[in-house]
């Protein structure tokens, strides 16, 4: 039995109950198989020596017996592996709070018409969550940091493609522990943009909730909305972006669908159509997969699409490739977590 093997027979002895629908057991490289059997996702811990590594760094046959000898301490952890936060992330990372207080008719969902990494028929690949509102909504720190950046982007490119591309925007940084990871800190940063008005200053600490600003359509925008992102690693990068759909909080008794559409040899395909049907509402829900060559996967789940806001229960799924349907499945989603898919298609 491999080593792999026995770790996914101890993930599950861990886990105890099988279900539907969330963390895989390897956040490795898109899985070319079947979509793997799915723990519940509680956290895994992640001690060093409980690391499933990749067995490369075994002594290959080539090496000769002297080789072998110095090749053979091995199994001490990669340093680069701990000091990786990205790598800590395993499992649901729902971390933030919606950027509007759903109240007065406020809305505190996405659009669905432009969701994270599509095109929409032809805009840019999108890096963040539109969420509309009238102009002058209140918008509201989705966690507690500290102010980055509050401004605009005309004369310099700050943050995204070009100058005035977000107008006035607000960026904040997290700084926060990783849950059960043993102590392991990950600074990330959510962006705000296209904003009419913005209420703190760079170095303000904020609170979760705190009004920071108000929606606007300054930039590149069409209607006042809120645009939001999520950054790992350089805030000025805006190749750093990461979904926000699988960070900010679903309501009780919705949850997430995170898949991966891929051919065979695992490459990632976009603008394939997915469509997902309530078994109990027969409501369908659409979204098409990544322009993944210009957005990011998430650190855990590695998905090229996402469906938020679905209410709980069970879907049954078309992804629609080349004019027919490639792959289907059924897929139970559960309240307040992500269930994954892989399909495989041709
Ligand atoms: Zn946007």
């Amino acid at each position: 039995m491999s080593r792999l093997s026995l770790w996914v027979i101890v993930i599950l002895a861990i886990a105890g109950i099988v279900a539907c629908g969330v963390a895989e057991a390897e956040p490795a490289a898109p899985q070319t198989d079947a979509p793997p059997p799915l723990v519940r996702a509680i956290f895994v811990q992640t001690t060093p020596s409980a690391t499933p590594q990749p067995t490369t760094d075994a002594p290959t046959t080539e090496a000769t017996p002297t080789l072998d000898i110095t090749a053979t301490p091995t199994i001490t952890p990669n340093p680069t592996w701990i000091a990786d936060p990205i790598k800590a992330i395993r499992g649901d990372h729902f971390w933030l709070a919606r950027p509007f207080l759903a109240i007065n008719g406020i809305r505190d969902y996405a659009e669905r018409a432009y969701p994270y990494g599509t095109t929409a028929l032809g805009l840019q690949p999108h890096h963040g969550m539109d969420i509309p509102n009238p102009y002058g909504t209140t918008v509201r720190a989705v966690a507690n940091g500290t102010v980055f950046y509050a401004g605009d982007d005309l004369n310099d490119i700050v943050f995204g493609p070009q100058t005035n591309f977000y107008g006035n925007v607000v960026v904040i940084e997290h700084h926060m522990e990783i849950p059960n990871s043993g102590g392991i800190m990950l600074d990330f940063y959510t962006l705000y943009g296209h904003l009419s008005a913005f209420y703190v200053r760079a170095g303000d600490p904020v609170e979760q909730f705190q009004e920071i600003g108000a929606v606007g359509q300054e930039g590149v925008a069409i209607g006042p909305h809120l645009h939001l992102e999520v950054r790992i690693g350089d805030p000025y990068d805006y190749n750093a972006t990461y979904n926000p759909s699988l960070w900010v909080q679903p309501w009780s008794g919705y949850g997430v669908l995170a898949g991966r559409v891929l051919l065979k040899d695992s490459t990632y395909v976009p603008d394939v159509e997915v469509e997902v049907i309530s078994q109990d509402t027969q409501r369908t829900y659409s979204t098409v997969t990544y322009h993944y060559d210009q957005v990011n996967g998430d650190p855990w789940f590695h998905e090229n699409f996402v469906i938020e806001d679905l209410p709980a229960g069970r879907y049954d799924v078309r992804v629609k490739y080349l004019g027919r349907i490639a792959y289907q499945t059924t897929v139970d989603v559960l309240s307040e977590r992500t269930a994954l898919i892989n399909a495989i298609i041709e």
